[in-house]
């Protein structure tokens, strides 16, 4: 992608002096829910009001939406609160009946990102508008695919760019619904700094009172702004009852996050913050180092086994090592879920190690 800079044009252009916010219910459900939401959103940070008007669901049987209908309430929501407006499109019917009812923002689900096929046309019925279109990132972990989504919006001229952060799914149990794998939005930002990224706590958390800490680690992490699902009666929701808080939570969320400024020019900061990269580079070296070493160990088993003739995998043992680790892991601080994860590759690459010496 050439010409990135102009990727932010619209977000400078808003001069917000805070991150972008974007709420509003997971679905529209009745007219008379749109209106209410909005209403209760009308003077707060919320900069655009979403609702989901076509809903992907996993499953059949489960509300998928209410349909264009939806799109009239939306539009009685800008005429009624003023608010700016914004659902997801998944189709060509999608992105021509939201663009007749003056929908500000459009943005590609995490579903639609993993096909090619859908993006192009997403991307061919966009193209020559001038609305704001983000792209949410795919529900596997694929950061080429994220990007080529990106690429296809920015090839049919769309200017008004930018990606939404929802997480990753998993097969492994954990806290959140969709692990946010925040080093690959990291990579992203750090190819594209000028594409604006939005977190969406609502989709990684899957929990309502995990949402504060999420948005707070992508403020950290210098995000954009945040989607954030709200419903005036959370647990009676249609869809995604779980995650989604109330407006009076929402506001009292945006209250409580601290934003962090990008820089600070002053100096004691600087010399501080280079200090403290600096030891992180030396633990990092370290890192490499013991693990290259107790790689050579691992080689020397699998030497011993291949004599012998024994099984690379002693489960025995394996399980020995992951109780240890996680109750010394635990007294330093680092939770079960890092050690597992940490042990599982360490584990997986001795593995990869012992079977190419038993082969050769
Ligand atoms: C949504 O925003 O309601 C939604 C369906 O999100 P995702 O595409 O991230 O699952
Ligand atoms: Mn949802």
């Amino acid at each position: 992608m050439e010409n990135t800079k102009e990727l932010r044009t619209w977000l400078n252009d808003m001069d917000l002096g805070h991150p972008l916010v974007i709420a509003g219910p997971c679905s529209a459900e009745t007219e008379e829910q749109v209106l209410r939401i909005a209403k209760d959103l009308k003077d707060t940070d919320v900069n655009y009001y979403r609702a989901g008007i076509w809903k992907p669901r996993t499953r059949p049987g489960m509300f998928e939406g209410v349909g264009a209908i939806g799109l009239k309430w939306l539009q009685k929501v800008k005429e009624e609160t003023g608010l700016k407006t914004a659902t997801e499109v998944a189709n060509r019917a999608h992105v021509e009946l939201a663009l007749e009812h003056d929908i500000d923002l459009l943005w590609v689900g995490a579903r639609s990102t993993v096909s090619p096929f859908i993006v192009q046309e997403i991307a061919d019925a966009l193209e020559g508008t001038d609305k704001i279109v983000l792209i949410k990132n795919p529900v596997n972990p694929d950061l080429a695919l994220w990007l080529g989504a990106v690429e296809r919006l920015h090839k049919a001229d769309i200017k008004k760019l930018g990606v939404i952060h929802r997480g990753f799914s998993t097969y492994e149990k954990t806290k959140y619904r969709n692990i946010p794998e925040w080093q690959l939005a990291i990579e992203l930002q750090t190819k594209f700094p000028d594409l604006p990224i939005i977190n969406d706590p609502s989709h990684i958390t899957g929990k309502r009172d995990m949402i504060f800490d999420v948005s707070q680690t992508a403020l950290d992490l210098n995000f954009d702004g945040l989607m954030i699902e709200t419903h005036h009666d959370p647990d009676n929701a249609w869809s995604d009852a779980a995650q989604q808080v109330t407006p009076e939570s929402l506001v009292q969320i945006m209250k409580d996050l601290k934003i962090r400024k990008e820089t600070d020019a002053e100096a004691e900061y600087n010399s501080k913050l280079s200090n403290l990269r600096a030891q992180i580079d030396i633990f990092d070296h370290q890192l490499i180092e013991t693990l290259g070493k107790r790689m050579k160990v691992s080689d020397g088993i699998g030497v011993i086994k291949k004599q012998r003739n024994v099984a690379v995998l002693q489960s025995n043992r394996w399980n020995e090592i992951l109780g240890k680790m996680i109750l010394e892991g635990e007294s330093k601080g680092l939770s079960e879920e890092f050690v597992l994860r940490m042990f599982k590759a360490i584990h997986q690459e001795s593995i990869n190690h012992q079977e190419k010496i038993i082969k050769s």
